[in-house]
């Protein structure tokens, strides 16, 4: 099984049913979450109500009032966030675009890098996909080439593939991260990506 997915492989039709498939899993979460933000205050994370395990469970009506089945998360709700010095190099932010309380399986971040900015290696246990929307990037496996990607390209990282992704060195960029959690995390931070990781193209 090849491990690196170039931009190329997304245009497939296979690798479109596969986004589609995601993009509606997602949009299923998010329709969820949002019935569950209606049943209580958003501080107030509801218990066992969003974790949802089947297609039964899944395709279950929400048992919400009328007019109390949709909430918009605004504002302070997704500020962004410093990404910090411990899991990346250079300036990150991160706008996490899931409530935080909530008990989700997925919990897309938009993360923003300034140039040069990148994470720390790592891992994904389910994998990820990010979805890049503004600025260009590198995104790289270990011991595999350095990739560009732009506003528009789609990654996919196999579970367990170490690697990184970040801005160019001149140029910024943002991505929505898309990752499951497996026993309550979706990542494992490793160690920074250094100077002559980041630069050497090969
Ligand atoms: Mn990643």
């Amino acid at each position: 099984m090849t491990t690196t997915r170039t931009m190329r492989t997304t245009h497939s039709k296979h690798s479109n049913r596969r986004l589609t498939a995601s993009l509606a899993a997602t949009a299923t979460a998010t329709t969820l979450l949002l019935t569950a933000c209606g049943e209580s205050e958003p501080e107030a994370a509801p218990a066992d109500t969003t974790n949802t395990t089947s297609a039964e469970e899944t395709s279950a009506p929400a048992e919400v009032e009328p007019g109390e089945g949709v909430t918009a998360l605004t504002g302070d709700d997704t500020a962004p966030q410093d990404g910090g010095s411990e899991n990346f190099t250079g300036d990150v932010s991160v706008r996490m675009l899931f409530n935080d309380e909530e008990d989700s399986a997925v919990k897309p971040g938009e993360v923003s890098f300034d140039p040069g900015a990148r994470t720390n290696w790592h891992t994904h246990p389910a994998g990820q996909r990010l979805l890049i929307t503004d600025g260009a990037g590198w995104v790289q496996e270990e011991g595999g080439e350095r990739i560009d990607v732009a506003a528009g390209d789609v990654v996919w990282f196999e579970p367990g593939v170490r690697h990184w992704h970040g801005a160019q060195n001149d140029q910024a960029m943002t991505h929505i991260a898309i990752a499951e959690a497996v026993d309550g995390s979706d990542v494992d931070w490793q160690d920074p990506v250094t100077d002559e990781q980041y630069e050497e193209n090969s």
